[in-house]
Order: structure tokens, then sequence, then C-alpha cells
């Protein structure tokens, strides 16, 4: 699960940015809103923490940007947890307004902004930092192990890699070039190291039925079983 946590305090990020890592998160930590916005279309962040206060601006111009976007890369259905000073009814509605997910009020205890990521990562993703399944594929992230049904299924890292990227993103679309760039660095440079080579073997190992092509587009891991039952 990597983060991207937008936040000029430098004591309060440095805080947020240790208690995450130690959880076992990725944390990607910007001061601006320029430097968010370039992050955003870099980093492929699960999760976005948004201070409002920021030096270039107010975070509500970011949170409105993400909710107009239409694309994945652009951060469309990108969960968005507001950390701010501001705590008065009529400023947190405009904060949920706006499109956030979440609204915690500073201070807060770091044990707070834990189980509030972890709560909305689950509403997100199915995922809570540690274990996501899907239709009886399961994938524990701290022990990289994923089973099917219950029975172990032994991946390399780059299978490993992308059946995560899908499996986080469950429901989602995740374009070829996503994929390839988050997943399988190099791969344009390497015919044998190539998407379609990787996706042929995961398919092989984890079995037909839960990696849909979307043709000319991606793939995607359905929540629901084709024909909607689980
Ligand atoms: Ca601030």
């Amino acid at each position: 699960m990597k983060i991207l946590l937008i936040e000029d305090d430098l004591d309060l990020g440095n805080g947020v940015r240790i208690a995450l890592t130690e959880q076992g998160m990725d944390v990607v930590w910007v001061r601006t809103l320029e430097d968010a916005t370039r992050s955003l279309e870099r980093d492929n962040c699960d999760l976005v923490l948004l201070d409002l206060g920021l030096p270039d601006g107010d975070g509500l111009q970011l949170l409105t940007k993400l909710r107009r976007s239409r694309t994945q890369a652009d951060g469309a259905g990108l969960p968005v947890l507001i950390l701010s000073a501001r705590d008065s009814v009529s400023e947190r509605l405009s904060g949920l307004d706006g499109g956030a997910d979440d609204y915690l009020v500073k201070p807060f205890v770091l044990a707070e902004l834990l189980s509030r990521v972890r709560a909305l990562a689950r509403r997100s993703y199915g995922f809570d930092g540690e274990t996501i399944e899907v239709r009886g594929l399961a994938l524990h992230a701290p022990t990289r192990r994923v089973s099917v049904a219950g029975r172990a299924v032994e991946l390399t890292a780059s299978e490993y890699a992308l059946l995560k990227m899908l499996m986080m993103r469950a429901d989602r679309v995740l374009t070829r070039r996503l994929l390839e760039e988050q997943t399988l660095p190099g791969s344009q440079t390497n015919a044998s190291n190539s998407l379609d080579v990787h996706m042929a073997n995961l398919r092989r190992k984890i079995g037909e039925g839960y990696i849909r092509t979307v043709r000319g587009v991606g793939y995607v891991i359905d929540l629901q079983a084709p024909g909607g039952h689980a």
C-alpha cells in the first residue's frame, strides 16, 4: 500500500511518515500542491492524506481536481483522507462535499490516523494493509504468500507485483502501460520480460476466471465473478 502524504508541517509529516512506514506502508511525502500534483502523475499511490492549509494553496483545490478526473492515472476514485485543523462543521462538510472519503481533525493521535487509514483502505480495496481476498484468491502482503481456495501458489516477483496491483485495485481496469511501468521496469526493452508472458504465467498458476482482459485497454480483477455471483 502506497500512501501520498501531503503535509507541510515538518514535525507532523515526519511523525505520520514514520508511523505509516512502521506499519509496512510505502509513503511518498510532499509539502506543496505542486509536488502533490507531480506525485499523483508519477507515483501511482493508493491513498491520499491531504492537509488543507498548504504553502501554495488550499488542499481542497487538489481534491476538486482529483474528483473531476476521469481516468485511473488522473487519480479518479483515489481514496482521500483530509487532515486539517479546520474543525468547524461547515469546513468539515466542505471537505466531505468536495469528495473526501474521511476527515480527521488536528491534533489527532497517530493510532487514530492508522485506524482510519486501514478502514479506508479496507473500504476502497478490501485491503487492510495485510491481506486482500477476492473470490477465494488471497494475497498476504507481509509474507508475500498467495493462495487460491487455501492452496498455496508460488509466484515470481514480477507475477506477484502484477497480481498485487490488480487485486489492490480490484474492479478497476488497469492499462497495459500502467502495469508495465509499475510492475515490470525495463519490460519494453526486453521481450522475454513482457507483460503478456507474465500475465499468461500468472493466469496459469492462479487459474482462469480471475484476471479479465479488457481488449485494447488492459486487465481487471472483478470483485464479483462474471455472471454476478461471488
Ligand atoms: Ca498545513
